[in-house]
């Protein structure tokens, strides 16, 4: 099966990676741990590119173009041999932030996206999208804490308010794949809320 987490930057993914991978762990479930932009050689050149290049050097469309192309890549490479051998897949990260960040941020035409989706993916979708949802000033003090910030974290309140608001209309769209987590909540409680998804989902 194919997990996926989805959040903004500073919404606490890495830390409730970790906790998913632990309660898989425990039930001695198989399973890839993966993540977009990325993932495969490929994807991770991609990925430098993305972070570290100059806005006027990428433009929107280009942009959306390398990030499927990444994605086609990853499939191939990672994502379908997992889940054909009958491992689960864990991936930081998928086409919900696609949507959330080039048709929501970057205010792409969404059809775009869905038709890259349909010709990258045909049918394939997550099973489970975890979406790690807090305010905008919250994500931006934890994410400031952190590392440099990258090309997208330097983003305006505009976009990133966009790209919550894209995340959260999808999981509300899709309330069966989807649950939303608030993590504005202490660490302990959005733990205790993920291991309570993801045992409920292992379980069913
Ligand atoms: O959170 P993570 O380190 O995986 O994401 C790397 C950066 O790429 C983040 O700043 C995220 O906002 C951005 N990103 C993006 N479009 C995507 C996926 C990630 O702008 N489709």
């Amino acid at each position: 099966r194919f997990i996926t987490v989805e959040g903004q930057d500073g919404a606490g993914k890495s830390t409730n990676i970790a906790v998913i991978q632990r309660v898989l762990e425990e039930r001695d479930i198989g399973f890839v741990l993966s993540r977009e932009p990325g993932g495969t050689r490929f994807g991770e050149r991609v990925r430098d590119m993305l972070l570290n290049s100059h806005d006027d050097e990428i433009g929107d469309v280009a942009e959306l173009l390398v990030i499927f192309a990444a994605r086609a890549q990853h499939l191939q490479e990672v994502i379908e041999p997992a889940l054909a051998a009958g491992r689960w897949v864990l991936c930081d990260r998928f086409t919900d932030a696609t949507y959330a960040y080039q048709g929501g941020g970057r205010q792409m035409d969404v059809s775009m996206i869905s038709s890259l989706e349909n010709l990258v993916q045909r049918e394939l979708r997550p099973d489970l999208t975890l979406l790690l949802d807090v305010p905008v000033e919250v994500g931006e003090t934890r994410a400031d804490k952190r590392s440099e910030p990258d090309r997208f974290e330097q983003q305006k309140q505009a976009f990133k308010r966009n790209v919550r608001a894209c995340y959260l209309d999808r999981a509300n769209a899709e309330p069966a794949r989807f649950s939303v987590i608030d993590a504005s909540q202490t660490f302990v409680q959005v733990e205790r809320d993920v291991r309570t998804v993801v045992k409920r989902f292992i379980d069913n």
